[in-house]
């Protein structure tokens, strides 16, 4: 029996989960008793929710389990800065060639697409199709944005060069020097989206939330023990993100690397006139891999995520988010310093579960059980597809695009700890020092 050691937990206030519709509904029941199932998916983000939408699509007499520790919305699904990224990003592999990134935009693309159409059929708010800006601040990362622009100039794709005032109307605030706009990309309150998703569940799926699972006897069949409960199945799906390794099925794979967002109330009809006057909501990621992502909402708040702590714990303590706020505070007043009367409402953190080589695990061990995880920093898109593509792969459905994932999944070894710990430390260290003004 495989014992959990390490479970989820809420790290901070979760901005965009409270101020998202009926965020306080229960969506699934708590586990109690024994069950039997079909199939049983452990985690209820964005991988494991298009895993179970996919094979309750392929498979409708199947009976599937979804089961997650903490509501859904709540773990790191509800927690990101809510970028649905068609062309490739910096944090998902560092330099991609333009042939590379055209087939990682079919896939971007079809999940978003797919995402798309699931808001329009449950009417899923705040969903804008605004693009996204990649910008520096610092003279230095002017060239990570010319290599950018050449890259997705070589692929064909649609970008827009913009620095100067040019900029500055489109921000409300002068802080970058130049952009990279590519509009395919859409901002979403990812809480609201991933929380929409569950209603497009059919029946044959059963959700169960704030159901930890605690320990697994692996079969098969499979049991799943949790308090006060068991489920058995003979097909097991571990969607787990950042916690993945705890299963038993995958080991010096995944770094956990913490990172925060804060969002401010709701700006006022006078900041707006004064400061933002025909500024549409916009989303920024930083030309440096350590520096801040900012949004202006479609709802009028301001958010920032930046900082970054390996944290092998897996959750974030009240100093690690208070050193995280302070930072913000500090990166969101640089930006706006016309707005420094304007608090966060809401602060908080979340794991981006990255892998050495930017690959993400898409794993059969063996006996009816798959891995998904290590989505390094692009999961609502990627873990969409992997999850898509996880259920064809199961059911025995072929494709280019199958080929593709499996051909391209696979991290690298990390050293155990004590060295892996020492080593991303440094290496987080070092990039922020490099970061500067970005963040
Ligand atoms: C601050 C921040 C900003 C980010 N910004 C973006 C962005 O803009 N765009 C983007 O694409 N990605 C972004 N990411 C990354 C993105 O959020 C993740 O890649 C994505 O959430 C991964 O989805 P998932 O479903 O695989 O994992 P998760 O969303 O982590 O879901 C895994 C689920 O497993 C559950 N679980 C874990 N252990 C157990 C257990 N023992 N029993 C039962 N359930 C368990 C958890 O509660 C959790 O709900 C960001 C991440 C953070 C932290």
């Amino acid at each position: 029996m495989v014992r959990v050691e390490k479970f989820p937990r809420v790290d901070g206030t979760l901005g965009w989960l409270e101020t998202a519709p009926s965020s306080r509904d229960p969506l699934g029941e708590q586990i109690r008793g024994q069950h039997e199932f079909d199939v049983a998916i452990i985690g209820a983000g964005f991988t494991g929710i298009s895993t179970a939408l996919r094979f309750a699509e392929l498979n409708p007499s199947a009976r599937i389990a979804l089961i997650d520790a903490l509501r859904v919305g709540e773990g790191t699904s509800g927690r990101n800065a809510g970028f649905l990224i068609d062309v490739p990003h910096n944090l998902d592999g560092g330099k991609t060639d333009a042939d590379e990134a055209r087939l990682l935009y079919g896939l971007n693309t079809f999940a978003i697409q797919r995402l798309r159409e699931y808001k329009d059929r449950l009417d899923i708010p705040y969903w804008c199709e605004s693009g996204k800006y990649l910008a520096a601040h610092e003279s230095e990362n002017l060239s990570a944005l010319k290599e950018f622009a050449d890259m997705l100039g070589t692929a064909g794709f649609d970008h827009e060069v913009l620095a100067g005032e040019g900029l500055r109307r489109r921000l409300g605030t002068d802080y970058y020097l130049s952009a990279v706009y590519t509009p395919g990309n859409v901002l979403v309150n990812p809480a609201a989206l991933v929380r929409g998703l569950v209603k497009a569940l059919p029946k044959s799926v059963v959700l169960f939330e704030k159901s930890p699972v605690t320990g697994i006897e692996y079969g098969p069949p499979h049991r799943l023990r949790f308090v006060g409960g068991s489920l058995s199945a003979r097909t097991v799906i571990q969607a787990t993100n950042s916690f993945s390794e705890e299963f038993g099925k995958l080991s010096n794979r995944l770094a956990p690397v913490f990172t925060y967002a804060s969002l401010t109330r709701r700006l006022s009809d006078d900041e707006i006139r004064d400061h933002f006057k025909n500024v549409a909501p916009w989303g920024v990621t930083s030309a440096h891999p350590a520096g801040s992502t900012v949004r202006f909402t479609v709802d009028r708040r301001l958010f920032v995520r930046n900082t970054l702590h390996f944290l092998p714990e897996l959750n974030a303590s009240p100093q690690r988010l208070e050193e995280a706020w302070q930072q913000h505070r500090r990166s969101f007043e640089a930006r706006f310093p016309q707005l420094t009367t304007v608090d966060f409402e809401y602060t908080w953190g979340g794991m981006l579960a990255m892998t050495l080589n930017h690959a993400p695990v898409f794993s059969s061990p063996g006996d009816g059980v798959y891995v998904m995880a290590g989505c390094n920093g692009v999961g609502v898109v990627k873990g969409t597809y992997l999850g898509y593509y996880m259920a064809d792969y199961i059911s025995g459905i072929k494709s280019k695009n199958l080929d593709f994932i499996l051909k391209n999944s696979g991290p690298s070894w990390v050293p155990p700890d004590p060295l892996r710990t020492v080593g991303a430390r440094f290496r987080l260290g070092r990039e922020a020092g490099h970061a500067k003004g970005e963040v």
